[in-house]
């Protein structure tokens, strides 16, 4: 599904600095306060937006960077990958090539990396693990949006497949909703119906 210009604008706007106000975001991009606020609503209900993060420098607080190369057994990959992406100071988890995942840690102390050699080591199904220790950081910022034609991968709020082109799009209660078919649209309307009824008898 695609998301327009403002939209990414926004983002955009967001990802330099993540406590600028509606006004100030509204300014910059020459629209107006609530269309920044409802568009910012749909991008959080969409979870295109996660969340809001303090950003840390890592070189200041003497925190290390470390990469991690793990091989597993071609079919274990992805139940390794989970268990590390499961732990704290597994930063980014990524697996591409079968039987290898790449590990992205954030360390606060150098000694902690032993251990998480060990944990990892002992996972099941791990053969192998090489770890590269950055000694500086040279950048550590989130991607910057390239374009004002975003794509975004937005599951179906009924049967949470995929939404292949356009939408069915629902607004309830000031948000949307958006659907693959209109056989998930109803579904979906019913049983929102249903539990709203409900939420109003025993509040
Ligand atoms: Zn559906």
């Amino acid at each position: 599904m695609d998301l327009d210009a403002t939209d990414a604008a926004i983002l955009r706007c967001l990802q330099e600095d993540a406590r600028a106000s509606l006004r100030t975001i509204a300014k910059k991009i020459g629209v107006s306060v609530p269309t920044v606020s409802s568009r910012l609503k749909n991008l959080e209900q969409l979870g295109i937006v996660r969340g809001y993060r303090v950003l840390l420098d890592p070189d200041r607080l003497e925190a290390t960077g470390v990469a991690l190369v793990v091989r597993t057994k071609p079919r274990a990959a992805d139940e390794v990958a989970r268990r590390i992406a499961s732990r704290a100071w597994a930063r980014r988890v990524l697996t591409g090539r079968p039987g290898w995942i790449l590990v992205d840690v954030g360390l606060g102390h150098r000694e902690d990396l032993d251990l998480i050699l060990e944990e990892v080591s002992a996972l099941p199904d791990v053969a192998d693990v090489q770890d590269y220790v950055g000694l500086k950081t040279v950048k550590d910022e989130p991607a910057v949006l390239p374009s004002d034609r975003l794509t975004a991968n937005v599951p179906c709020f009924e049967c949470k497949g995929p939404i292949l082109g356009e939408p069915v799009k629902v607004r309830l209660d000031g948000r949307y909703h958006y659907f693959c078919c209109h056989t998930c649209e109803r579904l979906y309307v019913e049983k929102y119906g249903r539990i709203r009824a409900a939420s109003r008898k025993h509040p």
